[in-house]
């Protein structure tokens, strides 16, 4: 008998400013693809640092991927990644190689001290609601769109599209 694995679609957050960036995000969008089939991706947006400012700016993108792992195991593949990335964390909210984050899982809302999801910053952050917003545009919470929220962003301003003339960045490829 053949059985079906049940997949939940997920959106993710990816940014980098530290090195290489475009490449860590290709990569980080390479390992991504092991976790589960991505769907949707994002353009690339450059953002000035939120909340500790003595860092170079970020690159920020946002793909959509349909995963059949629990949002744990999930959020530990994303660990292994940043791990494989070498990312460092030694000042929260510094500077970083790659910084992966579940935005949602599918229509589920989890509240633990390890995960929280939606994200718990996402809905003020420009950085995400912007790529993520291209690829879910019709999304909304509450009754308010993610368009709308972003246009409350403060950090709206710091926000601009990486490379506009050109439709991918080195590695990424759009589907
Ligand atoms: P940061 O490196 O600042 O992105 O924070 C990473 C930490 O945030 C991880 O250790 C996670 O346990 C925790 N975390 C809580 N919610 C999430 C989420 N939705 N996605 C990724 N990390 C999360």
């Amino acid at each position: 008998m053949e059985t079906e694995t049940e997949t939940e679609k997920v959106y993710i957050a990816l940014g980098s400013n530290m090195g290489d960036r475009e490449s860590y995000l290709a990569q980080g969008l390479a390992r991504l693809r092991r976790l589960g089939a991505v769907s949707g991706i994002s353009r690339v947006y450059q953002s000035e640092p939120v909340g500790y400012a003595d860092q170079g700016r970020f690159l920020n993108m946002a793909c959509s991927m349909e995963v059949s792992l629990n949002p744990f195991e999930l959020l530990e593949g994303l660990r292994e990644i940043e791990d494989a990335l070498a990312r460092k964390r030694l000042i929260r909210w510094g500077p970083r190689t790659i910084d992966l984050d579940i935005l949602l899982y599918g229509e589920r809302a989890v509240t633990t001290p390890s995960l929280t999801i939606p994200h718990e910053r996402m809905f003020q952050r420009a950085f995400v609601l912007a790529p993520l917003q291209e690829i879910y545009p019709y999304a909304e919470i509450g009754g308010v769109t993610f368009k709308d929220l972003l246009e409350a962003c403060a950090d709206k301003d710091g926000l601009s599209l990486y490379r506009p003339d050109r439709d991918t960045v080195s590695g990424l490829n759009r589907r």
